[in-house]
């Protein structure tokens, strides 16, 4: 098969990237290099069957050629990771409601199948774990910008979804709950990878409000075989996944794994999120996945544990070296609680 994977130099695309190629797959990955690095698929570029383009999916003459010779599209090009959202807040409307936009009319003049990425900031912050992929979500208000994301990625669900319906173009939507593993980077928020690096750097460690928030974070590689999975599924077509690990951990329970993991000296302060974020962030306090409809279809299950994910990150980071340091100094009078 040929694939066609927008966003694949990114961090959960080049995984992908490389799991369809080792299966015996021809890919193509394009990328506007916004988030993505070269780094990622540096390992992959001299494999005859892989192809990258620097491109933003939004220029139609070019997606229009791609979508033409592709059998698949996997759509994980976006806008994503919370800083960007709260410091870009137009850029990532646009990116994420235009861009799928764009993969959409191109998918449909060829009639590809096309999975489209969507993610767990979608239920908002209903209080009802686990969350299943028919419940209801409830958004925040407009005034924070930490919704917009939400909104858009759900305008990118409505519009895929309705291209199915109304038009039969063969569309499967996936809900990614918090992914982590080698590759990722902690510049625009991403919790894990930036724990580690601040342990190695014998910088504090900073937990966000009271730390007892809890997220289920899960290894891109199982993630992958989810995504290759649906990918190859007649079934799913016209459903929306939950993609994810039920295993849950607070926030402050995961910066002591780290701390312990990488024999750090680093304190572990509390900062408030008026201080971390500023204004327009809400939290959500836990985000856990109903997986159950993923596991009936395709009896998938995570394979790797927290453990064996954050072996692999510190393994990483301490090879990159301290290039990517996140510097956040906690405020005299910090609550260090590790
Ligand atoms: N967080 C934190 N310190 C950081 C970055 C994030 O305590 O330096 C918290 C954040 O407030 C959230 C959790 O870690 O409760 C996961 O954040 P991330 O941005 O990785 O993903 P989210 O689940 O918010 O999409």
């Amino acid at each position: 098969m040929k694939y066609l994977i927008t966003g694949g130099v990114g961090f959960i695309g080049s995984h992908l990237c490389e799991a369809l190629l080792q299966a015996g797959h021809a890919v193509t990955a394009i990328d506007d290099l916004s988030t993505g690095r070269m780094s990622n698929i540096a390992h992959l570029q001299a494999h005859p069957q892989f192809h990258v383009v620097v491109e933003s999916i939004t220029n139609a003459a070019v997606m229009d050629r791609l979508g033409s010779e592709c059998d698949l599209i996997v759509h994980l090009a976006a806008a994503v990771g919370v800083e960007l959202i709260l410091h870009s807040p137009v850029h990532t409307i646009e990116t994420n409601v235009m861009g799928t936009d764009a993969v959409l009319r191109t998918a449909r003049r060829y009639q590809k199948k096309t999975l489209i990425a969507s993610t767990s900031e979608i239920y908002g912050k209903t209080e009802k774990v686990p969350f299943a992929e028919d419940d209801d979500t409830v958004m925040g208000s407009t005034k924070r910008s930490r919704w917009a994301y939400a909104a858009s990625k759900a305008l990118d669900e409505f519009l895929a979804l309705a291209y199915h319906r109304e038009m039969g173009l063969p569309v499967v939507v996936f809900r990614l709950f918090n992914t982590i593993g080698p590759r990722q980077r902690g510049r625009y928020g991403m919790v894990v990878p930036r724990f580690v690096k601040q342990a190695l750097a014998g910088q504090d460690i900073t937990v966000y409000g009271d730390g007892a928030q809890s997220r289920c974070f899960c290894d891109v590689r199982d993630v992958v075989r989810a995504l290759t999975g649906l990918a190859d599924s007649a079934a799913a077509v016209g459903e929306v996944y939950n993609v994810g690990t039920q295993d849950e951990i607070t926030v402050v329970e995961l910066a002591r794994k780290i701390k312990q993991m990488t024999a750090s000296k680093s304190r572990i302060v509390l900062v408030p999120y008026e201080q971390a974020t500023g204004e327009g962030f809400e939290d959500m306090r836990r985000r856990v996945p109903d997986t159950g409809k993923l596991q009936r279809l395709l009896h998938w299950q995570p394979q790797l544990n927290l453990e064996q994910t954050l072996t692999d990150m510190i393994a990483q980071a301490r090879a990159e070296g301290p290039g990517d340091t996140i510097s956040q100094r906690a405020a005299p009078g910090a609550v260090v609680v590790g």
